[in-house]
């Protein structure tokens, strides 16, 4: 399938933190079991200590990290202080179903804010933003 953006899209993160503050109706980050497990251990805490401290649950039995300040509350200044242990979308954005919908989508809401996709490369491959694209999906699926 031919996409708008199927010779790859400019993008080195400058590690600003900027997507890690709420905009708009984007104030969630989802954490699934997996991905809360693997935070838990980073912190060495047990997972009901993690879920209670650090995330929020919906109603449709997805938790999100909780945010502080207007940001997620695991960022401090500019870093992510669990970077290593940090969830799939965290890691995969901007590369997501919605925000590649259209360059016009893209443009308001990546290009407009993020240094690191106003950048001329490295190019990330469109093999590796469907690759990317899909695990995000997977990831925001589960529980
Ligand atoms: S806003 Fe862009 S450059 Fe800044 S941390 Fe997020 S992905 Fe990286
Ligand atoms: S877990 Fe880290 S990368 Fe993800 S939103 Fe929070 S501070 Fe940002």
């Amino acid at each position: 399938m031919t996409v708008w953006w199927n010779d790859g899209l400019p993008f080195d993160c400058t590690q600003c933190g900027k997507c890690c503050h709420g905009r708009g109706d984007v104030t969630h980050v989802y954490a699934n079991y997996q991905e809360r497990k693997r935070l838990a251990e980073h912190l060495e805490i047990s997972l009901p200590e993690f879920n209670r401290t650090y995330t929020q649950a919906l109603d449709t039995g997805h938790r999100t990290l909780r945010f502080v300040d207007g940001h997620c509350i695991f960022l401090d200044g500019p870093t992510c202080t669990v970077h290593d242990a940090k969830p799939v979308q965290c890691r995969t954005w901007p590369f997501w179903d919605e925000l590649l919908e259209s360059e016009e989508t893209y443009r308001e809401q990546v290009l407009d804010f993020c240094a690191g996709s106003q950048v001329d490369g490295p190019v990330v491959s469109a093999e590796s933003i469907r690759a990317q694209m899909k695990a995000t999906e997977k990831a925001l699926g589960e529980p």
